[in-house]
């Protein structure tokens, strides 16, 4: 029991997530406000810690999904990805584990390494609120059609 409680602890602290929930494709601790869940044709639910991992989910698996969700960062309310907008490439990257910039074989430039997770994918429900959060920390408007070929299968 008290080992149990513990180890939910260290989860909780782990990450930013507040859900005992781990990325289907990273394993990392889901992020509250990032969240992607795929739901298959079979009815199974399958949730990454992001976008982008949701994507990668999707390129790899050779499952059909019936619906995408995302959650809108503003306000933790999930949505149909294809009704979303992403800031895609931001300086804010909350599910990679590290925030150090790491410089080329130059020594010049920091550029950020790799990480499954970057560049980072953020959706939100409104577009002005998009374009806030893009005015504030960089990266790329896009929506789920331009980035994703395949609609979901009804
Ligand atoms: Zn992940």
């Amino acid at each position: 029991m008290r080992i149990t409680s513990l180890l939910l602890l260290a989860l909780a602290l782990a990450g930013c997530s507040r859900e005992p929930r781990s990325c289907a494709v990273c394993q990392r601790a889901e992020c509250k406000g990032l969240a992607f869940r795929v739901t298959l044709t079979t009815g199974k639910t399958v949730e990454t810690c992001c976008p982008r991992c949701g994507l990668h989910y999707l390129e790899t698996t050779q499952q059909q999904a019936r619906s995408l969700q995302v959650t809108d960062l503003a306000t933790g309310q999930w949505l149909d990805a294809s009704q979303a907008v992403f800031v895609a490439g931001s300086e804010v990257s909350p599910c990679a584990p590290s925030k150090e910039a790491v410089r080329d074989t130059h020594g010049c430039c920091a550029v950020k390494g790799f990480d499954r997770c970057n560049p980072s994918l953020i959706a939100f429900a409104s577009a002005d609120s998009a374009r806030a959060f893009q005015k504030q920390h960089g990266g790329e408007l896009l929506t789920w059609q331009q980035m994703n070929p395949k609609p979901p299968t009804n």
